[in-house]
């Protein structure tokens, strides 16, 4: 109890003596941004954000930012109000909101996710080890595959993928679901054959795998390709140009989803209304945070947005005039 009472004077006599800057910071709102692989794109565009949000005059939060498996973990995070924010693949946030198409979401649908931008195509790269000698999907069968990380987006495209060539998870010699670094780097020295990456061009994960002058792309196209954007409509089959990485020769065919922002409908349209003003107020620094960020402007922040918008992005986008 002693104890109890002098960290308590110590704490009330720090507060008393605190600048009065350090007095305003303290009363921020502690937000959190969900976002997704260290090794990714979705990181290092929540860390842009919060230094934006922190910046903004007008808008007193500290976001911190939590690295996660990615959209599904994501979605769920918004869900239980776990996170404030988050980036997440807009075939997820649907699935997630309608409680459709995924066994993670039946029967217990996101209800309370809004909108705020879609930002940049998110490509389905699936590297193999060179060594593995995959040529087409096809050739999975019976090899050591990464799935992707527990909760993300990526495993999920993954079966839907390996569904439209008739392969289950069955068929595969092992199916892993472990974090995209250790993905990388298992694939650099050849512990697996292949592994499923929904990331933006120029992901971390997948230069330095480049790097190693091991890997390879396997394209997802054809009667395949067509099959899948029938079965899964979020789809676009979008292209990896030749030597986006080191090494890359020949151009890739894959299919894609977009990366959004969300945010938990619970928040204050006052507070996601600045959040959403502040990105693009100080879209320069958003657009430094990786090339993938460049994407963001305020004439497609709506394109391929899947779930209703938050009412505070929404009032942005009517005083900006882009929505009515
Ligand atoms: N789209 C990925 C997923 O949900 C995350 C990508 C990233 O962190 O860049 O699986």
């Amino acid at each position: 109890m002693k104890r109890f009472g002098a960290l308590a004077l110590v704490v009330v006599l720090a507060a008393a003596l605190a600048a009065p800057s350090e007095l305003a910071a303290q009363q921020r709102r502690l937000v959190t941004i969900a976002s997704g692989w260290v090794v990714g794109v979705y990181y290092p565009l929540a860390g842009a954000m919060s230094r934006i949000a922190y910046k903004a005059k007008d808008l007193n939060v500290r976001a911190t930012v939590e690295s996660s498996g990615a959209s599904v973990a994501n979605a769920q995070l918004i869900g239980t109000g776990d996170a404030d924010f988050a980036l997440l693949q807009n075939d997820i946030a649907y699935y997630a909101a309608s409680g459709r198409t995924l066994g993670a979401f039946k029967d217990k649908p996101v209800k309370n996710m809004g909108g705020i931008f879609t930002i940049y195509p998110e490509l389905v790269h699936i590297v193999a080890a060179s060594s593995a000698n995959v040529k087409s999907v096809r050739d999975l069968k019976g090899k050591r595959v990464v799935l992707g990380p527990q909760g993300s987006g990526t495993e999920q495209n993954a079966l839907q993928i390996l569904e439209a060539y008739g392969i289950k998870e069955a068929d595969l010699a092992k199916a892993e679901r472990i974090d995209a670094a250790a993905a990388g780097d298992q694939l650099k020295d050849g512990r697996v054959d292949a592994a499923f990456f929904t990331t933006g061009l120029g992901s971390a994960v997948i230069v330095d795998a480049f790097i190693s002058g091991r890997v390879t792309l396997v394209s997802v196209g054809g009667a395949e390709g067509d099959a899948i954007r029938k079965a899964y409509p979020f789809y676009t089959l979008e292209k990896i140009p030749a030597n986006t990485y080191k090494g890359q020769e020949s151009v890739v065919t894959t299919p894609a989803v977009m990366a959004m922002m969300v945010a938990r409908a619970e928040l204050p349209e006052d507070l996601v209304y600045r959040f959403t003003k502040a990105i693009f107020d100080d879209l320069k620094q958003f657009h430094a945070a990786h090339a993938a960020a460049k994407h963001l402007t305020l004439e497609t922040a709506l394109n391929g947005m899947p779930i209703k918008l938050h009412p505070g992005a929404e009032k942005f986008y009517k005083e900006k005039g882009v929505l009515k």
